[in-house]
């Protein structure tokens, strides 16, 4: 192994696979030193509260470390991928490349706290200092408490306390050069075997998404030059193009929410006009925070009732409805498009996911933790405090969580946010030729009709599995029990 004369120090990669607006890298390249970088692939399923990537996330990760691989090649320097415990392989890293400093962001999980705590005591114990830096979030969680010093469970107040912190710090420009490290032998992404084979069912991902940090910046700019004008309408209709995308971007820390606030707030002062659209993107960008700073104060966030009046809840245990669910073969056409685009794309529209995940935990009654694994294995944005917390919030359990009674209508939700139809034409297609008026609620359609458009009910799109207002009323009776216990 060649061994430049200075010491080098290390970059650890973890979700944050970009090299603007990220303050380790950014300390790391103002020493002036030889920098590693460095990406551990480790689970940390040794921990409690870690759960292992869902195969959406893990095609994400291949191709998001690829394009991580490419810029760096491209100014001369090099990703190196490792595979295991993350404190070994980076104190073993830096005992057999002499650095003496390893730089890290970190991330307000207790399982990846966890683990950045055993780097840092495996580097301490050799001698080798470390540095971590805040930067994934907007505001520390440990600085938004109420007055017993707990996290705050409302969104509104929870807002308005990171907005009275005025605008986060400017982001930091990717390092201009950067001095390559020591030799350092790694893995191949291909190694990993995060991307499926036999059967490849990555087709429409692929066909959908661009990983990485240059696609996700040219999203954000794209956005804030085109939809954000119309965010405030068009962002609940599934039918147009209305929001940013940016979800996996920022799930995997390709873009910085640091980066998205102050290209958003740059956009309204340039164009007034905007303002109201940008706001109310913020306000988005607002929730993920939110739910990260409810995953920082519980970890468990995806396993346990917030609110454990829930723990007795009745669910009930029904392989065929949550089949049907997860395929898309409900026969509520929204619920149906919603789940095929995700199966197909790795995605949601966000009005749909409220849609579809209501009709799980209300109408079936299946318990919000199978569908939250459903979303977790096949988004390429599941996230771990976004999805569970918006499960949570859609079941009635979680912070600031939607009343368990307040159950949406599939066939109004569908006729208000895709009056016509466009949605259910695209992901439903033999439902194509139903006129507008029916195409949310086929069954209602006359025997002529449902003809003359091909649809042949129960052969080639199924009744609905469960009826509305039944469905609607045994969803009530449950809850009402449960209060009443
Ligand atoms: P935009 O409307 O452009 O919003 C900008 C950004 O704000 C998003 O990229 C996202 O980071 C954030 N955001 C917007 N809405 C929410 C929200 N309700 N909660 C948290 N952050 C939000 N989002 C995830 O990123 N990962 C998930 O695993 C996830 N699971 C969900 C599960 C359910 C049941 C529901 C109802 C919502 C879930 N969401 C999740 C939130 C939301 O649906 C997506 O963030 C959004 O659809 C992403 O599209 P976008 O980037 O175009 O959003």
């Amino acid at each position: 192994m060649r061994k430049p004369t200075a010491p080098p120090c290390i970059v650890w990669f973890r979700d944050d696979l970009r090299l603007s607006d990220h303050p380790a890298l950014h300390a790391a390249a103002s020493t002036g030193l030889p920098v590693i970088c460095l990406y551990v692939f480790d689970e940390m399923l040794r921990s409690p509260h870690a759960r292992p990537l869902g195969s959406a996330s893990r095609w994400w990760l291949a191709q998001s470390l690829r394009a991580l691989q490419k810029r760096l090649g491209a100014g001369g320097s090099r990703l190196v991928l490792r595979k295991g415990s993350a404190a070994r392989i980076i104190a073993e890293a830096a005992r057999t490349t002499g650095a003496n400093l390893v730089f890290w962001n970190e991330i307000a999980h207790a399982p990846r706290q966890t683990e950045a705590g055993e780097v840092a005591a495996a580097l301490a114990e050799i001698g080798v200092a470390s540095r971590s830096f805040a930067g994934d979030l907007l505001a520390d969680p440990t600085g938004i408490r109420n007055k017993e010093g707990r996290g705050l469970r409302v969104f509104t107040p929870f807002w308005r306390r990171v907005r009275a912190l005025g605008d986060p710090p400017k982001p930091l420009a990717a390092p201009e050069t950067l001095r390559p490290g020591p030799d350092l032998q790694g893995a191949k992404v291909e190694d990993w075997r995060l991307e499926p084979v036999r059967p490849d069912w990555a087709g429409g991902l692929r066909d959908t998404w661009t990983p990485g940090e240059s696609a996700g910046q040219r999203r954000l700019e794209a956005f804030l030059k085109t939809a954000v004008e119309g965010y405030v309408d068009g962002r609940d209709r599934p039918d147009r193009d209305n929001t940013s995308s940016l979800s996996p971007h920022l799930r995997f820390g390709e873009v910085s929410p640091r980066q998205v606030w102050h290209a958003a707030r740059f956009a309204a002062a340039e164009h007034p006009a905007l303002s109201v659209g940008v706001d109310k993107f913020l306000s988005e960008l607002g929730w993920r925070e939110f739910c990260h700073h409810l995953l920082f104060d519980a970890p468990d966030l995806a396993t346990r009732n917030l609110q454990p009046s829930f723990d007795a809840f009745p669910w009930r245990h029904d392989d065929a409805a949550l089949d049907a669910w997860r395929r898309g073969q409900t026969g509520y056409p929204i619920v149906d498009a919603g789940m095929r685009e995700l199966w197909h794309t790795g995605t949601m529209h966000n009005r749909v996911r409220m849609v579809v995940a209501s009709f799980a935990v209300k109408h079936l009654l299946i318990d919000w933790r199978e569908g939250e694994s459903w979303f977790w294995d096949t988004l390429v944005d599941a996230d771990p405090a976004s999805n569970p917390a918006n499960w949570q919030w859609v079941a009635g359990c979680g912070a600031d969580a939607a009343p368990y009674f307040r159950v949406f209508n599939p066939i109004l939700q569908g006729e208000k946010f895709d009056p016509q139809g466009a949605y259910v034409r695209r992901w439903v297609p033999e439902l194509a030729q139903l006129p507008a008026g029916l195409i949310h609620h086929p069954w209602s359609a006359a025997p002529i009709e449902l003809k003359s458009a091909g649809v042949d009910l129960g052969k080639t799109y199924p009744g609905p599995i469960i009826d509305h207002g039944k469905a609607r009323g045994r969803a009530l009776k449950a809850y009402a029990e449960l209060r009443a216990d």
